[in-house]
């Protein structure tokens, strides 16, 4: 009686592990002023507004969000708000 061998089970891909470490969150908006207060909890954080600059990008200096000018929408982030400024 042949013993049926059991298929190798499928190994799953390693994650690879970045040198830089896990990449911020990104989150994009369409304002060139947010403010931020986290996301409530243990990572929420005073609010501070930040100003995206001439790059379209800055990071939250609490959080560590990192904001991105994106032309065509805004991700709907917890405790980010976008600030209209006077254009
Ligand atoms: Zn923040």
């Amino acid at each position: 009686m042949a013993r049926k061998s059991a298929p190798p089970a499928p190994t799953p891909p390693a994650p690879t592990p970045s040198a830089a470490g896990p990449a911020p969150e990104v989150v994009r908006v369409h304002a060139h002023r947010v403010a931020c207060d986290g996301v409530g909890g243990a990572l929420g954080h005073p609010r501070v507004y930040l100003d995206l600059g001439v790059d379209g990008t800055v990071d939250c200096p609490y959080c560590d969000r990192r904001f991105v000018l994106d032309g065509g929408h805004g991700d709907d982030a917890p405790g980010v708000y976008e600030v209209s400024g006077g254009h």
